[in-house]
């Protein structure tokens, strides 16, 4: 399975370091330690006493970083929360390729840690700062450690309101890849009806939905699948044109496809196998949008090649960048769960899994068998 570039090498004599937190890509600037360590069961500061507190609950544990062995089920308290957080009990928790990152240890979480990146489900307890939520809200959230977990104890200003005609489930599923997609077609590279995008890996989990945005803005949309069936979906999705990129050069089929025009942006997840001959399909001063590596990382890069296949633009963007503020987190999960509620975007879960078998979901992810959203069951 291969890593995204933006996760490095260890470096000689570095095992020796205790592992620092790192940003990274769909989180937000600092990893907090491992909550389901640190519960203080007599928070003096907790205005609403969790009534499940004294019961145990299971999560996912990794101990030591490594293949899908190392997602663990085990028993912890059931926490409490800190004065400026909500204690949600899950409904579902999403599964990402982040996870898959933190879990071989290429993205540095403290050890032991709890994995899961995005969930969604009621909340049971605040925190005695918390005035904006009570027991009873349905509430979601991306980009904070620990959602592999039947609670979890979440900073009340991450979490969103589920809106009326949304599920838990559909919440969980759309958090991190729709306001991914969200912003690589809004924001990013803002597309306008009428341009090409190209989107890799498109009936993945972030790629199922970044079709459905592009069309719904009007674009043409330029898909690449490794299967049949993936094609399907994409062109369910609304794609225009599908490539299998596996049977066939997508540098020499885009270009047929666009007349040898080119497109306006590629959208790229996959990374080290399809970067370089994406800069070769972009039109002159089109965008390159590099936001992962399912394929592995890609190789350094000298800026001049961007000015030599005409003036690109190259951008490797992170979504904790695109929902840093309160503010901006609320309006991009709103547009998301309300294009979810209007039927606008729709939710592919393809399958569900119970928490316990996080291992298997993560097989089934990394072994490329997956299209749209995972989900883990508490
Ligand atoms: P996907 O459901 O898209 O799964 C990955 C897909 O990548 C596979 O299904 C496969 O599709 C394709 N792929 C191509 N080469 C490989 C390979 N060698 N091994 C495995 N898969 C491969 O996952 P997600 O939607 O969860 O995430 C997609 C990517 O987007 C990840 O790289 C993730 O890190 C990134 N991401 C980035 C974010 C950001 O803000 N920057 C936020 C969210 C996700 P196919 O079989 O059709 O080739």
């Amino acid at each position: 399975m291969g890593g995204d570039r933006e996760m490095r090498q260890p470096q000689r004599g570095e095992r020796k370091l205790s592992p620092k937190p790192q940003p990274s890509e769909a989180s937000g600037a600092q990893f907090r330690p491992p909550r389901a360590t640190k519960i203080n069961l007599l928070n003096p500061e907790t205005s609403s006493t969790n009534p499940e507190s004294n019961s145990p609950m299971k999560a996912i544990q990794v101990k030591q970083t490594g293949g899908p062995e190392a997602l663990i089920v085990a028993d912890f308290p059931t926490p409490e929360p800190k004065p400026n957080e909500a204690v949600v009990k899950l409904s579902a928790a999403g599964v990402n390729f982040i996870d898959v990152y933190f879990r071989e240890g290429r993205y540095k979480a403290a050890l032991p840690f709890v994995p899961g990146q995005e969930g969604a489900g009621v909340v049971t307890a605040i925190g005695s700062e918390v005035k904006s939520l009570k027991p009873g809200d349905r509430v979601a959230w991306s980009g904070q450690l620990g959602a592999y977990a039947e609670y979890a104890a979440i900073p009340a200003d991450r979490l969103v309101s589920i809106p009326p005609g949304v599920s838990d489930q559909q919440a969980a599923a759309a958090m991190l890849q729709g306001m991914t997609a969200h912003y690589l077609s809004h924001d990013t590279y803002p597309l306008k009806r009428g341009e090409t995008a190209l989107v890799h890996a498109a009936a993945g989990g972030v790629g199922l939905l970044l079709v459905q945005m592009a069309h719904n803005i009007g674009a043409r949309v330029i898909a690449t699948v490794s299967t049949d069936d993936k094609a399907k979906l994409a062109r369910e999705a609304g794609a225009d044109d599908i490539i299998l990129y596996m049977q066939q050069d997508f540098e020499s089929e885009t270009k047929r496809l666009t007349d040898g025009k080119g497109v306006d942006v590629v959208y790229d997840s996959v990374g080290k196998t399809t970067f370089e001959k994406g800069l070769n399909i972009l039109r002159p001063r089109g965008m390159m949008a590099l936001f992962g590596g399912s394929s592995g990382a890609v190789p350094p890069f000298d800026p001049i090649v961007l000015s030599q296949k005409g003036s690109l633009y190259l951008t490797r963007p992170t979504l904790a960048n695109y929902t840093a503020s309160r503010e901006e987190l609320v309006e991009r999960s709103t547009a998301v769960l309300a294009m979810v509620a209007a039927g606008k975007l729709k939710l592919r879960i393809e399958h569900t899994y119970p928490l316990t078998e996080a291992q298997k979901a993560h097989r089934d992810l990394e072994g490329r068998k997956t299209t749209g959203k995972l989900l883990l069951i508490p």
